[in-house]
């Protein structure tokens, strides 16, 4: 029995996390679940799942969340110190990183510290710090199983190929709600519009960085820390059906890859029961619906975030920081429709331009230059 703090348990990873705990009683428990603000479902969540303790990042709403759960025996703490020290609670066996942006950090660096394994959804805290967290993982002994589709594709490609030498990934992009879109229609986009993903039913953030091709770029990121990547053996196709999730070609040219339908609850078990293989209900693909499965080149000129991530990764130091702290910004303001979809690019490459570059950032500078990229992109 595994025993998981799920971290972001009210969003859209971690709630199927919980469905896949719910379908795996034999498996999985609960020990810890915690939301930002949805204190409702939260509470919801506890009375269902009975975990030790809930965190709701909202102070505001402790009393009311306390009170709620005062008969249950649910301990309940709240803010984002709390959040921080909770994954180093004894019990708790794997942390399921499923709260969005750079706020995943601590408490991801705090698990890790406690020998807490992990499985990875909130990627932005790679991208921020991967250098830091993956050589603290490796100091602790902990392993970080990825639950992003596209890595966990290529993870579950190289089990049994630990010795074999990569030559590259793949990363496959369904190429979001805009794909074929000339710079002019994006000009005019609208937020609903980019609300709608194709394939994929997922938070606001990651969906319009799919839609801006910034969540491709992430993603390259984090994978060169996953698996120990150079730059250049990461490459991106665009596949618009979402049906092979990711590819690994090996030193003799042999590649493989990882396909199914395209449904989070596959790499959320995998990570959640590796190194087992959890029997599923979820449907099943037919390759009869699917007659045609396609390739093309990102657009990189219309969507510049690619080879924005691109620059970041290949300049490293706290660049891919700043470069996710402006992007989490861009995006919120794009959703409160306060700039339009072609300046979040913009206002990323303007604040990777000022914010001064640091090539060996320590935690604290990671920290320093995710705050004054903020307070830049917000000008
Ligand atoms: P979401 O917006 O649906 O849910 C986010 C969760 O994090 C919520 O429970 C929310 O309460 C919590 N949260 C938000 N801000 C927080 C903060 N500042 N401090 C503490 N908690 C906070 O997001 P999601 O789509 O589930 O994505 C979560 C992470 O997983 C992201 O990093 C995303 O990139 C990654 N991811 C998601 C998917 C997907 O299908 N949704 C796929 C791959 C990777
Ligand atoms: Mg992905």
């Amino acid at each position: 029995m595994k025993k998981i703090a799920i971290l972001g348990s009210t969003g859209s990873i971690g709630t199927q996390a919980l469905d896949v705990v719910k379908s795996n009683p034999e498996a999985f428990s609960v020990e810890v679940l915690t939301a930002h603000s949805n204190a409702d479902l939260l509470i919801q969540q506890a009375l269902e799942y009975k975990p030790n303790a809930v965190v709701i990042g909202d102070e505001s709403k402790y009393q009311f969340v306390k009170d709620t759960l005062w008969d249950a025996g649910v301990k309940v703490y709240a803010g984002a110190q709390a959040l921080e020290q909770i994954v180093e609670m004894t019990e708790i066996d794997m942390v399921l990183t499923a709260l969005v942006g750079a706020a995943g950090l601590r408490p991801t660096i705090n698990a890790i510290q406690s020998g807490k394994q992990i499985a990875l959804a909130n990627k932005e805290t790679l991208v921020v710090a991967g250098d830091l967290v993956t050589k603290l993982a490796k100091e602790k002994a902990v392993n970080i199983y990825p639950v992003d589709s596209e890595h966990s594709a290529i993870f579950q490609c190289l089990a049994g190929e630990w010795h074999n030498q990569i030559e590259k990934i793949i990363l496959t992009a369904s190429g979001g709600p805009f794909r074929g879109k000339s710079k002019e229609e994006l000009a005019t986009v609208t937020k609903a519009q980019a609300l709608k993903h194709p394939n994929w039913d997922m938070g606001a953030k990651i969906t319009i960085d799919s839609a801006s091709l910034m969540n491709k770029g992430l993603e390259v990121i984090e994978a060169k820390w996953l698996f120990n990547l150079t730059p250049d053996q990461i490459e991106v196709i665009v596949h618009p059906q979402s049906i092979i999730h990711s590819i690994v070609q090996f030193t003799d040219g042999s590649m493989k890859a990882q396909m199914g339908l395209p449904d989070m609850k596959l790499p959320i078990q995998y990570a959640m029961g590796y190194p087992e293989r959890l029997k599923s209900d979820f449907p099943r693909f037919d390759f009869f619906n699917y007659p045609q499965l396609t390739f093309e080149q990102p657009d990189r000129e219309t969507f510049r975030c690619l080879n924005i991530a691109f620059e970041a990764m290949r300049h490293g130091g706290n660049m891919p920081c700043v470069m996710n702290a402006a992007n989490e910004i861009a995006v919120a303001k794009f959703l409160k429709d306060e700039i339009g979809f072609l300046q979040i690019a913009d206002v990323v490459s303007a604040t990777m331009e000022k914010v001064p570059f640091i090539s060996n950032p320590t935690l604290e500078d990671y920290l320093a230059s995710d705050t004054e990229a903020r307070r830049i992109a917000s000008l």
